[in-house]
């Protein structure tokens, strides 16, 4: 897919708006436009992968950025003490609705489990 077609591609290059929270090398973060939570941060890496399946050895260093990435914003979000979450959809039954991998970061409420 190219950057033209994908959402969250036109928000890497700047070019659909974003409320940007974090930016690496590798991945971006920024604020989820239908908040499910009074913290919902997106992370994406900045090369278009469709979900987890994409993920090659060569993502290794993507992968620690991003999780490294979801701590550091937890705490900046000032969620750490009262917990967070961290989320990948992937397909239908997920109810996956951007096919370019990304995870949410979700706090600030108490959160059932299993999720809905
Ligand atoms: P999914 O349903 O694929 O797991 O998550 C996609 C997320 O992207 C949804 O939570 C949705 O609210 C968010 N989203 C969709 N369009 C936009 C947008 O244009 N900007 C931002 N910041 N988030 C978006
Ligand atoms: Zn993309």
């Amino acid at each position: 897919m190219s950057s033209s077609s994908c959402l969250f591609c036109r928000i890497v290059a700047r070019e659909a708006p974003a409320e940007i929270l974090h930016e690496t090398e590798t991945v971006l973060a920024f604020r989820d436009i239908r908040p499910g939570a009074p913290t919902h941060v997106l992370l994406i890496p900045k090369e278009h992968l469709r979900d987890l399946r994409d993920l090659e050895n060569a993502h290794a260093g993507m992968v620690m950025d991003l999780l490294q990435a979801a701590a550091h914003l937890a705490r900046t979000e000032k969620v750490d003490d009262s917990g967070w979450r961290l989320v990948a959809n992937i397909g239908p039954d997920a109810g996956q609705s951007v096919f370019h991998l990304h995870f949410h970061l979700l706090g600030g409420r108490a959160m059932g489990w299993p999720p809905g």
